[in-house]
């Protein structure tokens, strides 16, 4: 099963073959993530106070850096609605669901096991996002 120091490594490796720099602080419950793609930089608040899992709030910054997003820094204060967010998000679930699901499982086990995947990764408001995601694999 999904042990936390594995999902670590698989993220940090994303991290490092793109040359990114990861930076944590440990700020108040209300300050966000933040990412600047042009300096290649996300920084996590350790003290974050959100439902998202902390591996999720990373695949999502990393999300930023790895598709065509445009070049300004993301804030992450409120809950935005932008385009940007959205693709981030379900770019994000990918990167976890590559990760989560075997390559061999069928669709439709994956399927079955959605629900699972969103309570490790604390997506219980993007259950359509997920949902978007694995029908398209
Ligand atoms: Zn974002």
């Amino acid at each position: 099963m999904l042990i936390h120091s594995d999902i670590d490594a698989y993220l940090e490796n994303i991290i490092k073959n793109n040359h990114i720099t990861l930076i944590h602080i440990t700020g108040d419950q209300y300050g966000p993530d933040v990412v600047s793609p042009k300096k290649k930089v996300i920084i996590m608040n350790l003290n974050y106070h959100t439902s998202f899992s902390y591996h999720f709030r990373m695949a999502h910054e990393l999300a930023h850096l790895l598709s065509d997003a445009p070049k300004v820094t993301y804030n992450h204060s409120q809950l935005s609605r932008g385009s940007a967010e959205r693709q981030a998000n379900l770019y994000g679930i990918k990167l976890l669901a590559d990760y989560y699901f075997s390559e061999d499982q069928s669709q439709r086990a994956r399927w079955d096991r959605r629900f699972q995947f969103i309570e490790t990764f604390g997506l219980g408001r993007l259950t359509h996002l997920v949902e978007t995601v694995l029908n398209a694999t």
